[in-house]
C-alpha cells in the first residue's frame, strides 16, 4: 500500500504493510522467524541478510508509505542505515559534503572512515544553502544533511539544498531522526534517499535498535547491493515490534509535538532560564524555514540553559529520567557537554552554543502539565 493510495499518514500508519494472517485470519501479521527458505523458483532467495523475509518487507512497506518514498530498506541500526547509504553512494577518488552540525557518531564516522577508504570531505556551516553550492567540486557526488540539529535545533532548509543537488547531478541524503516522518518527508521537498535512526521515534518506546533509508527504488538497490555485503539487517521479531510501534508513531509525536511547544513556552517564561531552543518558536532563526518544510509538527526535542546549576537540576528531576537517546513515550533529560558532545573542547562547545548549562529534553507523551510542574519543582 503506498502513499498514492490518497490515506491520511494516521490511516496509513495502522494499515500500510499490514499483512495480517491470511492462514487463520487474524488481524496481525504474524512473525516469520525462518533463516532458510526454499531456493527453488526465485531470482534471489530469501535470506535475513538480504532484507528480504516477510517481516521485514512489511516494516519496509510501512515505513516508505509514511515516508512517501518508493522503497525502504530496514537495518539494525541507525548507524548501519546512514553509513551503508553514504558509502553505497562513493567509491574511492569522490568527495561528499556534510553539514558540519551532525549526529556525533555521524560526524566521527566520517572523520574516521572515509580518509581510510581515499574519499574526501567537506563539512560546511547548513544554515546558509549557498555553502553547499560553494564547497562543490569536479570529484563531489554527495550532499548530506541533518535537521533539525542536536542540541541546538538548528534548521537547514531541505528545499533549496535538494535543489542545488539536483543542478549539479549530486546524491542528496538527509537524517530525518528528529523530525521523523510524522513531522517532515524530505523526498517531497526533493531530497533523494532519507535515513532514519528508528531507535528513536519509529521504535518510540526506548527498546528497539533500529534504522532504515528511504529513496526510489533504483537508489535503494544500489544501497541493498552494498547492504548485503555489510550485513546490518534487523532480525524478524524486531521487524514486527518495528511495525506494531509505527502503528502508534502518529499520535505519538503529535502529543510530543503539543508537549514540547508547551514547554518551549513554559521555559521562555521562566527567569530562572537562559536560552531556549525550539524551532515552533517564532523567534527561533528557523522558525520560518521550520514552518513551511515540517508541516506535521515542529517536533518534540528542544534544549534550554538552566542559569543555575544544571546538574542539580537535572537530578533534583522525579519524571523526566535523566538519559542518553531520545524519541521514546517518556521525557528524557541530557547534557549535551557531558555525552553528545564531550569530545570536543569546551571552546569548540562554547562556539556552537553547547554551554555547560545547556540541557537537552526529549519530550515524551505525558501530560504537559505534570512535566511542567516537575521542571518547576526541580528548579525550586
Ligand atoms: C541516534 C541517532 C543516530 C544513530 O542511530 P543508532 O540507532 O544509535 O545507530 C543517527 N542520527 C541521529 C540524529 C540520532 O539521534
Amino acid at each position: 500500500m503506498s502513499s498514492s493510495n490518497g490515506f491520511s499518514k494516521l490511516t496509513q500508519s495502522v494499515h500500510a504493510g499490514s499483512h495480517g494472517d491470511p492462514q487463520y485470519k487474524g488481524t496481525t501479521s504474524p512473525v516469520f522467524p525462518s533463516s532458510a527458505y526454499d531456493y527453488e523458483g526465485t531470482s534471489v532467495s530469501l535470506y535475513p541478510r538480504y532484507f528480504n523475509t516477510p517481516n521485514n518487507k512489511f516494516v519496509t512497506e510501512k515505513l516508505a508509505a509514511l515516508e512517501n518514498a518508493e522503497d525502504g530498506i530496514v537495518f539494525s541500526s541507525g548507524m548501519a542505515a546512514i553509513l551503508t547509504s553514504i558509502f553505497a553512494m562513493l567509491k574511492k577518488g569522490d568527495h561528499a559534503i556534510f553539514q558540519n552540525d551532525l549526529y556525533g557518531g555521524t560526524h566521527h564516522a566520517i572523520v574516521k572512515e572515509m580518509p581510510r577508504y581515499g574519499i574526501d570531505h567537506t563539512f560546511v556551516d547548513g544554515a546558509d544553502p549557498a555553502n553547499f553550492e560553494k564547497a562543490i567540486r569536479k570529484e563531489t557526488r554527495v550532499i548530506y544533511i541533518e535537521t533539525p540539529s542536536n542540541p541546538t535545533l538548528k534548521i537547514t532548509d531541505i528545499g533549496a539544498v535538494a535543489a542545488i543537488a539536483k543542478k549539479h547531478g549530486l546524491i542528496s541524503i538527509i537524517d530525518n531522526t528528529f523530525a521523523s516522518p510524522v513531522n517532515q518527508n524530505p523526498i517531497d521537498l526533493g531530497i533523494d534517499i532519507v535515513t532514519h535512526s528508528g531507535t528513536k521515534y519509529i521504535g518510540g518506546h526506548s527498546d528497539i535498535c533500529c534504522g532504515a533509508a528511504l529513496a526510489s527504488r533504483e537508489l535503494i538497490t544500489r544501497i541493498w547491493e552494498s547492504a548485503i555485503h555489510f550485513g546490518g539487517s534487523l532480525d524478524a521479531h524486531t521487524c514486527w515490534l518495528v511495525e506494531r510501534s509505527l502503528k502508534t508513531m502518529v499520535l505519538r509525536v503529535r502529543q510530543q509535538n503539543q508537549n514540547a511547544l508547551a514547554l518551549a513556552q513554559y521555559l521562555k517564561s521562566d527567569s530562572r532560564i537562559g536560552k531556549v531552543y525550539y524551532p515552533g518558536l517564532t523567534d527561533h532563526p528557523g522558525h520560518a524555514i521550520a514552518k513551511a518544510q515540517m508541516p506535521g509538527g515542529f517536533g518534540g526535542m528542544l534544549s534550554f540553559e538552566v542559569k543555575n546549576d544544571a546538574a542539580r537540576f537535572m537530578g533534583n528531576l522525579k519524571l523526566i529520567h535523566r538519559a542518553i537517546s531520545l524519541g521514546g513515550v517518556e521525557s528524557t533529560i541530557t547534557s549535551p557537554a557531558k555525552t553528545s558532545h564531550v569530545k570536543m573542547s569546551p571552546a569548540e562547545r562554547l562556539a556552537i552554543g553547547v554551554t555547560d548549562q545547556l540541557v537537552r529534553l526529549s519530550v515524551g507523551i505525558e501530560e504537559a502539565d505534570d512535566l511542567i510542574s516537575d521542571i518547576k519543582q526541580a528548579l525550586n
